[in-house]
């Protein structure tokens, strides 16, 4: 129910951020062209009805002074013959304004009330251009350009045309639909791909907040299908690789933990046996020496192992410090070859060492650095058959402090290779340890700056080269 409303909200806030981000300014955009569009349309009409209607009237005043000028003509009468035979009378009507202000003649032979208000007649005796847009008395829209003729005649002060704007009205009006029309469509088509590509960034999103959901659970099943190779779906891929790792290291941290348990028991048994035994062999002295014996070595075992694990963990949480000094490879070597040396009769392994006389100093930890040898040797011994050989070298190569330890045991599979300084990782089950050893040996390594190279063939042997920068002038 609370993941429900949860999504619900985010789904609406990506929505209404679009709808305020993008859909709102392009809403006022279109109606601010479509305003603009629409005045710059009725401007245009009005403009060419006035067009018209000056051309009109300019001609009419033309005529009519000419008529005035001729002095065989009666203006007047001329003038009511012409109003009479206007040809854009079905258009326009034609009008004539006596010095009182009155219409006096028209071209329609209809006059409008007395004291009807001419504004363009009062706009032309105010000294404007006579031009005059509103309502007439029947509450019709007109234009009315007027033109002063008080220099020929005196009898009529003024003429004036007037035109009806309802269809230029209509006109407009019609523009003002399309454009409406097509504004609106434009606006539904941006709503739908909007909603589209909305939806294509909401889907995929809550898929990962679903799929993060269980991974939160622990259940590293399920990934997201996203085909696009766009953001997006470099999120998507980067998550499902994020859960198969996740789920490789799940894996690998249980087989660990069971692995830890099973070292911890086989040490533990024995030591629980041997103590049993030792304690009903009073008087068998040989019994007690060998019991004792297998109790220290598997409590040696049993320390190390424990000391791996807190090294391990000391890594995991960043508190990994070493020690660092000027030190001797070779002794923390010799210390190392020692151990396994007094081993050697025990497992049946043949260890060889093969010591140079000097070697360069390194600024390192003493005991950090012994302890990668050791667990190198370890696992040399370790995954070494009875009978097998052992070769320990160190030498000097570019400067460098160089220790390798060759076997020739099982070997490692070309494809665990790579993976095998990987933390919990240990293809081989059937021998004993945590899989953590050589994780650690190559933290410690590194942060010496050094590096562990490791070269192995499957039933062949194995061989680990150690390589550590020799102490330099600076450090
Ligand atoms: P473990 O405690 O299991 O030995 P390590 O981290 O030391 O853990 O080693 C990881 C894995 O690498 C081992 O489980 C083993 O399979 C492989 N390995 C390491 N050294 C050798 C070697 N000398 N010969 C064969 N396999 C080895």
């Amino acid at each position: 129910m609370i993941k429900f409303k949860k999504n619900t909200l985010k789904k609406r806030s990506i929505t209404q951020r679009w709808i305020t981000n993008n859909l709102a300014v392009v809403v006022l955009i279109m109606i601010s062209i479509m305003l603009a569009f629409v005045y710059a349309i009725q401007t245009f009409y009005y403009a060419s009805a006035r067009q018209t209607l000056t051309s009109e009237l300019t001609s009419i005043v033309n005529l009519l002074n000419r008529y005035a000028q001729d002095s065989e003509t009666n203006l007047s009468s001329e003038m009511r013959s012409t109003f009479e035979s206007f040809s854009a009378k079905d258009k326009m009507e034609l009008m004539a304004v006596n010095s009182k202000g009155r219409v006096v003649l028209t071209s329609s032979g209809f006059s409008p009330s007395a004291g009807t208000i001419i504004p363009d007649y009062e706009n032309l005796l105010n000294g404007g251009d006579g031009y005059w847009v509103g309502k007439a008395e029947n509450q019709e829209k007109i234009m009315a350009v007027c033109a002063d003729i008080s220099s020929f005649s005196s009898e009529y002060h003024a003429v004036r045309v007037v035109c009806s704007l309802t269809e230029i009205d209509r006109a407009v009006g019609t523009v003002i639909i399309g454009a409406t029309i097509v504004c609106s469509m434009i606006l539904l088509m941006l709503v739908l791909t909007g909603i589209y590509f909305v939806g294509s960034i909401i889907k995929p999103i809550m898929q990962v907040s679903n799929m993060a959901g269980k991974f939160a659970k622990g259940d590293f099943s399920s990934r997201i299908r996203y085909q696009d190779s766009d953001e997006i779906g470099d999120l998507c891929k980067a998550i499902n690789h994020m859960a198969d790792e996740l789920s490789t290291a799940e894996e690998m941290k249980n087989e660990f933990i069971s692995s830890v348990s099973h070292e911890l028991r086989t040490p533990l048994t024995a030591i629980k046996g041997w103590a049993e035994t030792i304690s009903y062999a009073d008087n068998d002295p040989e019994t007690v020496r060998k019991g004792m014996n297998v109790i220290v070595n598997e409590t040696a075992r049993l320390s190390q192992m424990v000391e791996e694990l807190l090294d391990f963990s000391r890594m995991q949480s960043g508190h990994f410090t070493l020690q660092k000094a000027t030190m001797d490879v070779l002794a923390e070597l010799g210390d190392a070859v020692l151990i396994y040396m007094n081993k050697k009769v025990q497992d049946n392994i043949r260890i060889e060492y093969d010591e140079p006389e000097m070697l360069p100093f390194v600024y390192g930890d003493k005991n950090r650095i012994r302890q990668v040898f050791i667990n190198i040797i370890d696992n040399a011994v370790k995954y070494s058959d009875a009978g097998g050989h052992v070769r320990i070298k160190a030498f000097e190569q570019d400067g460098n402090v160089c220790v390798s330890v060759s076997d020739d045991g099982c070997g490692i599979k070309a494809s665990d290779l790579p993976k095998i300084k990987t933390k919990f990782y240990k293809p081989n089950h059937t021998r004993r340890g945590s899989g953590i050893g050589l994780a650690v040996a190559d933290e410690i390594i590194s942060e010496h700056g050094g590096s562990i190279d490791i070269t192995s063939e499957e039933g062949v042997g194995t061989t680990v080269l150690i390589t550590l920068p020799p102490e330099s002038h600076e450090t």
